[in-house]
């Protein structure tokens, strides 16, 4: 039985839940097979396939049965056939003969999975990993890149990426990898969460309906995006525009971080949690974080909403335009001029 690409997905999904479950979040993100797993993971995975080895050879696969299948803990369970043949009636007036009932569905062999792994560590069960920042990703570099390198510097990070499939998201219905837009030696940065379906037909971040607020609040600052430079915190689209994953963003940051040690921002705005989130490695609501500022790859960091939020309650574009006029001070900028 051939899959569609969406049950491919859906499986897709979730073994990487599955995988959650386990606390593995950065799965993607190291080079060495061999270490990727944490060592109390490992740990208790190479008990439970020691208890598997010592295990009597009840557990074989009987010749009749169908191919046992490794299946995701989080896999809907199996319901039991229905009865769907039943035996010819009996000649009349005789008592019909019981149904021809289907056998039942035979366990699978065992299977790696099946065996009860030792219970994880309660910080490697948790539901939700502990965000890290940016500047505890990676040690500052300790050398500028020069301004006349800095575009052929970003055009071996997009090199890099190549077509990238390190997370999930690049089987998503992905069409265009969105790298970044603007100055590469721009002042100011802005950071939004991840490319909805304009940025993924065109290629370019911001061009959608957001990105046209977003220009006029770049030109409301007394800029034009040309002298800006945008980027998100994951370079693929999410499907369904949805939140970025953990797994996915933490495996797609460091590209980000390199472009941010690359142009070297005075001041850097992260547009929505998610992108306050990963820049910080704070997890607090929006209103908590705005009107402050923090700092992030030796830029100051402010928050603000983002600007499909703002689409769908213009009543904060006040609130906004006070986090842009913080920015501007600390840039020496002056709002533009009312046409
Ligand atoms: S989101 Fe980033 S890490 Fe994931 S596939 Fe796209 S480029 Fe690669």
């Amino acid at each position: 039985m051939s899959l569609t690409s969406q049950e491919n997905l859906q499986h897709l999904r979730a073994y990487v839940d599955y995988l959650r479950d386990l606390g593995i979040y950065d799965l993607y993100r190291r080079e060495n097979p061999e270490t990727f797993l944490p060592e109390t993971v490992r740990e208790a995975f190479a008990a439970s396939a020691k208890r598997m080895v010592a295990a009597p050879q009840t557990a074989a696969k009987p010749p009749a049965q169908p191919e046992a299948r490794t299946v995701p803990r989080s896999a809907p369970p199996v319901s039991p056939p229905s009865v769907t043949q039943r035996a010819p009636m009996a000649a009349s007036g005789t008592r019909p003969q019981e149904p021809v009932r289907p056998a039942p569905p035979q366990p699978p062999a065992a299977t790696y999975f099946d065996s009860e792994p030792a219970p994880l560590p309660p910080e490697l069960a948790a539901p939700m990993p502990k965000p890290v920042s940016f500047d505890q990703l990676a040690p500052l570099p300790t050398q500028i890149i020069p301004a006349a390198e800095r575009v052929a510097a970003l055009e071996a990070i997009r090199a890099d990426i190549g077509d990238c499939t390190r997370c999930p998201l690049a089987y998503g219905g992905r069409h265009k990898i969105v790298f970044a837009d603007g100055d590469p030696n721009a002042r100011l940065m802005f950071v939004g969460e991840g490319p909805g379906a304009d940025e993924d037909a065109s290629g370019l971040p911001f061009v959608g309906k957001a990105g046209q607020l977003l220009n006029n609040m770049i030109r409301a600052m007394g800029l034009q995006r040309e002298e800006v430079y945008i980027a998100n915190i994951v370079k693929c689209r999410p499907p369904g525009n949805r939140t970025p994953e953990p797994i996915e963003a933490n495996t797609c940051s460091p590209f980000l971080l390199r472009q941010i040690d690359i142009v070297r921002p005075q001041v850097i705005v992260a547009l929505g949690g998610t992108a306050a989130t990963y820049l910080l490695g704070v997890k607090q609501s929006l209103s908590s974080l705005r009107g402050r500022w923090y700092s992030t790859r030796g830029a100051k960091v402010a928050v603000t909403y983002h600007p499909a939020f703002l689409l769908r309650d213009p009543r904060q574009k006040g609130e906004a335009w006070k986090d842009l006029q913080m920015v501007m001070v600390e840039l020496g900028l002056k709002p533009a001029a009312k046409a």
